[in-house]
């Protein structure tokens, strides 16, 4: 046999995706604390809540019930049906459960799913940046051409339509929003979606739409859906899941709503790669959406508190900026060039003072080079002594 031959060659389209830093610092952070190290974890955007009781106790029976089998490619019926109702009462949004929601392996299949059913070789999508790094991914994976749209600290993190129109060419095919913001926290006003409107009107871009924090809003703000903005609705794709207002990140649970052209093209991928998600999962879902307003609202509210409370610590320095966090559950802190790449930042602050953050640069995004996001789902105490601890090695470098 030819030894020259690498049997273990990737495919092209693997070239450009790399590695999640994020995930980097987690191993890291898990093997000092193997070694007998308290890490105090700002890095992962996972809810440290149980999930909903009437979730777990529904999923339960229907193993009893023997809901263990393939079901339909779109998901259970009666998933679809509380998706259905939980988008009209929760975010005046009119889908059919029959053939506008597809359930999805969480809010990240149904990105890809989204992305691989319309992008492909020339296309281009707009992402603005610092973005979830799932889309860089998922656009390169679907062979077509990430477009970043830089946002600014100075304005919000706001998706500027004039910004948007000049990265916009024939190629555009779509566009990706995100609102509540992953890392940023910023949740997007209404006037900037009507911009983004009129940007996209006349043309062939798609709205991805990631709403996957749409409960996770504060100050009195309520979430606006882009999909219920005039003009809009017709060629926006709807993500948002259980994981975050839920605390079901492990069920793999998602949705991608949409007009039904627009969704049937991501059924036809779904028939021949993953069939359909977990049957008595899908079922304990829809016992969350249905029936666990009051602890999702209970979840919403501790969130807030923990974020005041980081604000607060915040706001006693005035070397690290955490911008206008509205919702989700992160906070961008960017920082003067001084204190060095972010990289080098998180992964000093890791080694010397055990508090695990995420560098700006694992969004995508060269503003990240001077930027951290820390995530506020884990305990107040935590979340304290972490800041403490980072704003301490700011200050003294
Ligand atoms: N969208 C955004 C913006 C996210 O931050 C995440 C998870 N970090 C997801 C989607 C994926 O969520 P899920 O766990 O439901 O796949």
């Amino acid at each position: 046999m030819n030894s020259t031959l690498d049997l273990a060659e990737p495919a092209a389209r693997l070239a450009d995706i790399k590695p999640s830093p994020i995930r980097a610092i987690f191993d890291r952070a898990s093997e000092l604390e193997r070694a007998g190290e308290r890490v105090i974890h700002l890095e992962i955007g996972r809810p440290d809540f149980d999930t909903p009781e009437v979730a777990k106790q529904r999923a339960a029976q229907a193993i009893a019930d023997g809901k263990v089998h393939y079901g339909p490619n779109a998901g259970q019926p009666e998933l679809r049906a509380a998706i259905s109702r939980y988008l009209d009462r929760r975010h005046n949004l009119t889908y059919s459960p029959d053939d506008e929601v597809l359930v999805t392996i969480g809010a990240n299949e149904a990105v890809f799913l989204a992305i691989m059913a319309f992008c492909g070789p020339g296309d281009e999508v707009v992402i603005p940046v610092p973005a979830w790094s799932a889309y860089v991914a998922c656009v390169r994976l679907a062979g077509a051409t990430p477009v970043i749209l830089p946002l600014s600290a100075d304005d919000g993190y706001q998706v500027n339509p004039d910004a948007l129109a000049a990265v916009m060419t024939e190629r555009t095919r779509m566009v990706v929003l995100c609102t509540p913001h992953n890392p940023t926290g910023a949740v997007t006003d209404p006037k900037r979606l009507a911009g983004v409107a009129d940007v996209v009107r006349d043309t062939r871009a798609l709205v991805l739409s990631d709403e996957i924090y749409a409960e996770l809003v504060y100050g009195g703000q309520r979430h606006i859906s882009p999909a219920s903005v005039a003009d809009l609705r017709h060629r926006t794709l709807v993500v948002g899941g259980f994981a975050k207002a839920y605390a079901m990140d492990g069920w793999r649970l998602g949705w991608l709503a949409g007009p039904k052209e627009l969704v049937r093209p991501a059924l036809r991928i779904r028939q021949f790669t993953t069939i359909c998600p977990t049957t008595f999962a899908q079922l304990g879902g829809a016992a969350a959406l249905d029936e666990a307003g009051a602890e999702r609202e209970a979840m919403r509210q501790e969130f807030e508190r923990r974020r005041n409370v980081a604000l607060e610590v915040l706001a006693q320095q005035d070397v690290l900026s955490p911008g206008e966090p509205g919702g989700a559950f992160y906070l961008y802190l960017s920082y003067p060039e001084r204190l060095g790449p972010s990289d080098e930042l998180a992964w000093r602050l890791l080694e010397e003072q055990h508090v695990a953050v995420v560098p700006g640069t694992a969004f995508d995004s060269d503003g990240g080079k001077h930027a951290l996001r820390i995530s506020y789902a884990c305990g107040i105490d935590d979340l304290r002594e972490g800041l403490n601890r980072l704003v301490a090695t700011v200050q003294s470098n």
